[in-house]
């Protein structure tokens, strides 16, 4: 309670959500560490506490309506009110066999990355916006990635995946029009080509340079940008 800002950070216990959180908690926010398996997300909470930071675990999967209820509730009995929700957690899903050659597309996949990619964050969003609009500066960031936009079709052909950032994307759009009128910010971002589990660690780019971009967004000031899409470099096309 009192003064201190929080933050939640889904899927925050590795890779860029554990960056992001780390970035937020150096930024001065009590930070509630979402990992949708509980001892993950205590172990990450503690080594950021370790370093000094304020931050405390939350279960929360984000396929599941109970548990991000249940998080929310945590959020609110813990902290008393949210001021920023960065939806970070993602997955790529399986490509094996050709599952995401839109040729041979398994639909169940399709189907499992959208529950968690689309589905999920529009679950948190909803499940957190009560507690965000009584906020003074409420922040929403979606980790998005520049293999959603159908401007630069970037990266492998990956029909579930990349759609599904597609539909992120939109959806942002339409979370930042509706709240247009209200303090509530929502913008997405892209990481950029980050060595985490995700992408098999096979890049030069570190999950701090990753985080970099959603914790700026996610500590933009009143009159920033609303409903947009960001990398390092600036605005990403759609
Ligand atoms: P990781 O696989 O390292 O981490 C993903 C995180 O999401 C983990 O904490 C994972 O939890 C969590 N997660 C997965 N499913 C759920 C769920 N149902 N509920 C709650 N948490 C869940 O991936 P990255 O850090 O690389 O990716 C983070 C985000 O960045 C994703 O949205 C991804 O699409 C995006 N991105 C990544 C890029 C990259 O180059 N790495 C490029 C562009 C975008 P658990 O540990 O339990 O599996």
């Amino acid at each position: 309670m009192g003064s201190t800002r929080t933050a939640l950070v889904t899927g925050a216990n590795k890779g860029i959500g554990f960056a992001i959180a780390r970035g937020l908690g150096a930024a001065g926010l009590r930070v509630a560490v979402g990992a949708r398996d509980e001892r993950r997300g205590e172990e990450a909470a503690e080594r950021l506490r370790g370093e000094g930071l304020d931050t405390f675990a939350v279960v929360l999967d984000v396929t599941s309506e109970e548990s991000v209820a249940a998080a929310a509730a945590l959020v609110e009995e813990r902290a008393g009110g949210l001021e920023v929700l960065v939806n970070n957690a993602g997955i790529g899903g399986r490509t094996d066999g050709g599952a995401q050659d839109p040729t041979t597309l398994d639909l169940d996949v399709v189907r499992t990355v959208l529950e968690t990619n689309v589905l999920g964050v529009v679950r948190v969003t909803n499940a957190l916006l009560p507690l965000l609009q009584r906020a003074r500066s409420p922040r929403i960031v979606n980790v998005s990635s520049n293999m959603g936009s159908l401007a630069l079709q970037t990266g492998p052909v990956m029909a579930a995946y990349a759609p599904s950032k597609s539909m992120l994307n939109a959806l942002t759009v339409q979370y930042a029009r509706r709240l247009a009128d209200t303090p509530v910010v929502v913008n997405a971002v892209c990481p950029g080509y980050v060595a985490t589990d995700f992408t098999g660690l096979a890049s030069p780019r570190t999950p701090e340079q990753g985080a970099q971009i959603a914790v700026r967004l996610a500590t933009l000031p009143d009159d920033g940008p609303r409903g947009g899409f960001f990398d390092d470099d600036g605005p990403v096309p759609w």
